[in-house]
């Protein structure tokens, strides 16, 4: 394996891959709808989200200029609830994933029996190239521009990629301010001192470890000694790290945006926390570093992507080496490839299942904000834990009984809530 360290500059594929996610997110709908037994015409309600906006942003940038920015908000079908989801900002965000990241949100909802449909809201900018003062007035400007089809029991932004609490606290703020009155359940994620939930940062990596936790028992893995490898050192994938690392197992690479990190006999979690910058970067400190494409192929157990979309695909999944692959990241697996591993007897837990743990706690937090009553942090993951293992049962018995794929089965598991609302509400 070398040590080149290469920067994988991704930007002139991003709009076939954004239009094969989420083609191939209507493809598996599709699937799972027949396997189900439901009419074309529930395809036709499911395949698009029910409400797209499109929004102009204009903002004040610090040397006195103002500049536009395009964001988005995909509500995809709200027959079950208000719609959820998170609010990503990053300079490759476009309609068509926005619309399939909220319909994904919908299957999440379904899959651990939230009561919500899917949203996602985006905006094209670069925030690690802006200040403070001006993502505060573009996060602002965004609330403003969507007030209309949000709010706590209409639709519930949350953090994604390149948002955090702080922009979760200036959305909350303005939205608050607009409507004249506290409203701590309009958002998720927030800082705790604004009614966050006790382990909301990590509940998507928890979900995750819980998801492995599961994948290992089926596979005879053993979580001690066994040799993970993930992909992405942002929110997800370092917490993740951690998670792993204090269960016993080598975490025997990781990675960023720039390259990836190898050491077989373990890396040290800890040194690498506390070294990573608030955008999840840290190989750019070593010398020695791999591509991301080498990391994908390390000889290991576990192997999570959890940072970008398209990362294993028909080119590289016959050689993935991997006993189980659990995706935190959102479609990092082409459909492909999903049948290639599942050939090779891999055992893949698909995104709509694996990072389900997010919106999983950002729903106890709307909860304890509806109910203005705190849980500690240990009933929080407790709740979590009961949630996704119930969830990950019911996905892998659908797979199993019904001889399909662990996508396809959970698909089936996250269509069936929102087919069965939709159809009581007369709407099909
Ligand atoms: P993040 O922004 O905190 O971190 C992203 C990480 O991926 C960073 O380490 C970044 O350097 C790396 N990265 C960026 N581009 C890359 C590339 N081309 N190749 C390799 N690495 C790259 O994001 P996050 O919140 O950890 O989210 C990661 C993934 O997990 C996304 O797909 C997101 O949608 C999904 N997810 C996150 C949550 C959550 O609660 N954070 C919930 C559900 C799903």
């Amino acid at each position: 394996m070398g040590a080149t360290g290469v920067v994988e500059n991704k930007e002139n594929q991003q709009t076939e891959e954004s239009l094969n996610l989420f083609t191939s997110t209507q493809i598996v709908i599709k699937d799972a709808l027949t396997k189900l037994g439901y009419s074309d015409e529930m395809f036709e309600l499911l395949k698009e989200p029910l409400r797209m906006l499109t929004v102009r942003i204009p903002v004040r940038m610090d040397d006195g200029s103002v500049k536009i920015f395009t964001g988005y908000r995909s509500q995809h079908n709200d027959a079950v609830g208000p719609t959820k989801g998170g609010v990503r900002f990053h300079p490759e965000v476009n309609e068509d994933e926005v619309k399939a990241l909220s319909m994904w949100m919908s299957l999440k909802c379904g899959i651990v029996d939230l009561p919500y449909g899917g949203g996602k809201g985006g905006i094209i900018c670069d925030p690690r190239t802006m200040s403070m003062g001006e993502l505060e007035r573009l996060s602002r400007g965004y609330v403003r521009a969507i007030s209309q089809i949000v709010g706590p029991t209409k639709d519930i932004p949350a953090p994604d990629v390149y948002t955090n609490s702080q922009i979760m606290a200036w959305m909350m703020d303005e939205y608050s301010r607009l409507r004249e009155y506290d409203s701590p359940g309009f958002i998720t994620g927030k800082p705790l001192v604004l009614g966050g939930s006790q382990g909301r940062e990590k509940a998507t990596a928890q979900g995750v470890t819980i998801c492995i936790e599961e994948a290992a028992k089926r596979k005879g893995v053993q979580i001690e000694g066994a040799r993970v490898v993930i992909q992405g050192f942002g929110n997800a994938g370092s917490f993740l790290a951690k998670f792993m690392y204090d269960a016993g197992a080598k975490v025997i690479g990781i990675s960023d945006a720039l390259g990836g990190l190898y050491d077989p006999n373990g890396l040290d979690i800890d040194y690498l926390l506390d070294r990573r910058d608030s955008f999840g970067m840290v190989t750019s400190l070593f010398e020695n570093t791999i591509t991301n494409a080498e990391l994908l192929e390390i000889d290991c157990d576990i192997l999570v992507p959890a940072a970008v979309s398209n990362q294993i695909t028909a080119q590289n999944a016959r050689n993935i080496k991997a006993t189980i692959v659990v995706e935190a990241a959102n479609g990092p697996t082409t459909l492909d490839a999903t049948k290639i591993l599942s050939e090779r007897g891999i055992l893949l837990v698909p995104d709509v299942l694996a990072s389900a743990g997010g919106v999983t706690v950002s729903y106890f937090e709307w909860v304890q904000n509806n109910q203005g009553y705190y849980w500690s942090e240990e009933e929080v993951i407790q709740k979590l834990r009961k949630v996704l293992v119930q969830a990950f049962e019911n996905v892998y018995n659908t797979a199993t009984n019904r001889q399909v794929n662990m996508r396809l089965a959970a698909y089936m598991e996250g269509a069936r809530k929102m087919s069965e609302a939709s159809r009581f509400r007369g709407w099909v």
